[in-house]
C-alpha cells in the first residue's frame, strides 16, 4: 500500500498529501491505513528519489525483473521498486521501500543483487550493450521508520554477475534430491519448512550444545537438557549465540504454533496439554453499556466515572503531521534516551563508547533483540 501510494507519487509528479487520508487496506491478512504519518515519512524518500534525476537518466518504477536465470523457478520475477539507469555515467541507481520497522542491511543483500541481476537482464543490452566494463551499482534502502532511515551499498556490474554464479550454483543445489541444507539467519527467516526442517533443529540444539540423542534421552527419563552454564562461555560462544538468539526464538515459536494446531486437530502432543491460560482484563458488555452507566453514576458519580487521559505526542503527531506538530509542540516534549542494544557489529549505527553503557543489566535482559538479519 505504501509502495503503491508511492509509485502514483512518482509517476504523476503528485505529493503524498494529494492522496485522501484515512483509506485502508488490506496487505498481508492486516488492515493499514494510509495516514499522516506515512504521509510524512514518503516525503522524505521521494524527494530523495527526485534528486537523484538528472537529464539523460531512466526512471523505473515498480518494474518487474527476470531472475530465473539465476534461481531457476519457472518464470521467477523481482520488483524493482525504483531504478534508474544513468547510461552516460555507466552507473545504475536500484532503490527499495522497507517500510518495516527492522532495519535491513544494504551490503552484500541477495535479494537487491537478484533484482540488479535482473535489472541487467532486461536493460544491459539496451542502456549498455550488454557491456559490465566500470558499471557503478549503487543500492539504497529507503527505511524511514528505522532509525538511520536506511542503508546503501556501492559496488560493480562485474562483481554482481560474478556473485550471480555464485547464486546459481546454490538454487541448483536446492533442487537435488537430499540436496543439503544450510541453516542460517538469513535463509531461515521465512522459509515455510523452517518447523520440520532438521538441518535447522540441529543447528539451533548445536548452540546450546544439545543432539537429537540428548533430546530423546531426556524425554524418555524426564530430565530437563543439560545447557551449558552461560558464565562458562567464552566471549565469542556467546556472541554467536546471541547472534543467533532471533533465529532460535522464531523456531520455538514455530514449534509451539505447530503443536497447537496439532492439539486442534486431534494430534498426538506427547506429555503435553493444552489449558485454559491466564484470563483476559474484565470489560463491560457492550450491551450492558447503558445500565453499567447508570450504575456507575450512582454507585461513584459522574467524575469518578470516567477518565480523560491526554492524548500522547505520536497519536498528536498522527492527527497532524509532522511539520505542524514540531512548530507546535516541539519544545514541550521530553523523550527518555534510547536503551543500548546489543547487535551485530554490521549494522550501520556508530558503536556506544563502553563507558556510555552503564545502563542497568537487568532491562537487557528484557530487551528482544532488535536486529533482524
Ligand atoms: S529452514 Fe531448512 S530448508 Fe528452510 S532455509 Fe533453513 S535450512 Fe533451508
Amino acid at each position: 500500500m505504501f509502495h503503491a501510494h508511492a509509485e502514483l507519487a512518482l509517476f504523476f509528479g503528485l505529493d503524498p498529501h494529494d492522496f485522501p487520508q484515512g483509506i485502508k487496506w488490506k496487505v498481508d491478512g492486516h488492515i493499514v491505513e494510509y495516514d499522516a504519518e506515512m504521509v510524512d515519512h514518503m516525503y522524505e524518500g521521494l524527494d530523495w528519489i527526485r534528486d537523484q534525476l538528472r537529464p539523460g537518466c531512466h526512471l523505473f518504477v515498480e518494474v518487474k525483473v527476470p531472475i530465473e536465470r539465476w534461481t531457476f523457478e519457472k518464470g521467477a520475477r523481482g520488483t524493482c521498486d525504483i531504478a534508474i539507469i544513468y547510461p552516460r555515467e555507466r552507473r545504475i541507481l536500484l532503490a527499495d521501500w522497507k517500510y518495516g520497522k527492522i532495519a535491513v542491511v544494504a551490503e552484500k543483500n541477495d535479494q537487491l543483487t537478484l533484482y540488479a541481476l535482473g535489472l541487467w537482464a532486461k536493460f544491459g543490452k539496451k542502456y549498455f550493450n550488454d557491456d559490465p566494463k566500470d558499471i557503478t551499482v549503487d543500492f539504497r534502502l529507503l527505511q524511514p521508520r528505522v532509525p538511520l532511515k536506511g542503508s546503501a551499498w556501492t559496488t560493480t556490474m562485474k562483481k554482481l554477475l560474478k556473485e550471480g554464479e555464485s547464486i546459481k550454483i546454490d538454487a541448483k543445489a536446492t533442487y537435488e534430491e537430499n540436496a543439503p541444507r544450510t541453516a542460517g539467519l538469513k535463509q531461515c527467516q521465512y522459509c515455510r519448512a523452517a518447523s520440520t526442517c532438521q538441518a535447522l533443529a540441529e543447528f539451533n540444539l548445536k548452540l546450546f550444545a544439545l543432539k537429537f540423542e540428548d533430546i530423546d534421552e531426556g524425554y524418555e527419563y524426564d530430565e530437563p537438557p543439560e545447557i551449558q552454564d552461560a558464565h562458562r562461555l567464552t566471549p565469542e560462544r556467546r556472541s554467536y549465540v546471541l547472534l543467533h538468539k532471533v533465529m532460535f526464538t522464531r523456531w520455538l515459536e514455530l514449534l509451539q504454533k505447530d503443536a497447537m494446531r496439532d492439539f486442534s486437530e486431534g494430534k498426538p502432543v506427547p506429555k503435553m496439554k493444552v489449558v485454559s491460560g491466564r484470563a483476559g482484563i474484565r470489560k463491560f458488555r457492550q450491551k450492558q453499556q447503558l445500565s453499567v452507566i447508570l450504575r456507575l453514576i450512582s454507585d461513584v458519580g459522574i467524575e469518578e466515572a470516567y477518565k480523560r487521559i491526554m492524548i500522547s505526542p505520536a497519536e498528536t503527531e498522527k492527527k497532524i503531521g509532522k511539520k505542524r506538530f514540531k512548530e507546535r509542540y516541539g519544545d514541550f516534549v521530553e523523550q527518555s534516551p534510547p536503551k543500548p542494544a546489543l547487535v551485530p557489529d554490521t549494522d550501520e549505527r556508530p558503536s556506544l563508547e563502553s563507558k556510555a553503557m552503564l545502563f542497568d543489566i537487568e532491562d537487557t535482559d528484557k530487551q528482544e533483540g532488535e536486529y533482524d538479519g
